[in-house]
């Protein structure tokens, strides 16, 4: 295992953004797990799936799952699906189906892997607790539920999506519910990791943040390639 970085959190905390210019700073890779739950998501529904689907039938489609990252893009079966898993209703179904065990079970090996090939900033929401316990510096990232409302919503609105601020209110407090609920890697913060509330904090602020700690309280330098 290489050097490990986890950034856990809510929906809407800032993670994905923190993280990926953070790996950039350090020179290391940046593993986005959502779009894992999202790959499967997309996966099941083009396969007509929803939450009344088996745990027999689960597993027998995620047989034919095969997903990678190239280039921070995301690849199902080979097709490049970066775009299509960032609509609210594969959001949606990735929360439904990420409460499966039999889904959790499949993704941890293939993120296990990623980290023992590259210095890797993690970014989800058991990365801490489940995937990477032994991590070398860990964050749990969170905001108000109104303020991560707010940036879904314009994060949404400038991707060209159809969503009022109502909705993704709706969104961000159902997601929350599920996620931090279910019986199985449920979000939560590990005992040893820092916590830090981004509501008032720019991004900038975020990331200038969270690089201290990794570099002063972590002791962990940039990678050397
Ligand atoms: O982070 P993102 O919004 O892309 O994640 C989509 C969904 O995938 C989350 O709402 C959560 O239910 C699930 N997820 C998870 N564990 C992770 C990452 C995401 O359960 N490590």
């Amino acid at each position: 295992m290489k050097r490990v970085i986890t950034i856990d959190g809510p929906s809407g905390a800032g993670k994905s953004t923190v993280a990926k210019e953070l790996a950039k700073r350090l020179g290391f890779e940046y593993l986005d797990t959502g779009a894992l739950y999202r790959a499967v998501a997309l996966y099941l529904r083009k396969k007509g799936h929803d939450e009344s689907i088996t745990d027999d039938k689960l597993g027998s489609e995620l047989k034919e799952v095969e997903i990678s990252f190239e280039k921070a893009r995301v690849f199902l079966n080979g097709e490049d699906v970066s775009d299509a898993i960032r609509t609210p209703e594969i959001g949606h179904y990735s929360s439904v189906f990420s409460a499966r065990p039999v889904v959790r079970e499949f993704l941890l090996g293939l993120q296990r892997e990623f980290a023992t090939t590259h210095d890797t900033v993690a970014e989800g929401r058991d990365m801490g607790t489940v995937v990477f316990p032994g991590a070398d510096c860990k964050f749990f990232l969170d905001a108000s539920t109104e303020e991560r409302a707010r940036r879904r919503f314009l994060q949404l609105k400038a991707m060209g999506k159809e969503i009022t601020e109502q909705d993704a209110l709706k969104d961000v407090v159902e997601r929350d519910r599920r996620d931090s609920s279910r019986d199985i890697a449920p979000l939560k913060k590990a005992d040893d990791a820092i916590y830090v509330d981004t509501t008032k904090l720019s991004l900038r602020e975020t990331i200038d943040l969270l690089y201290h700690h990794i570099t002063s309280r972590c002791g962990i330098k940039g990678s050397d390639r």
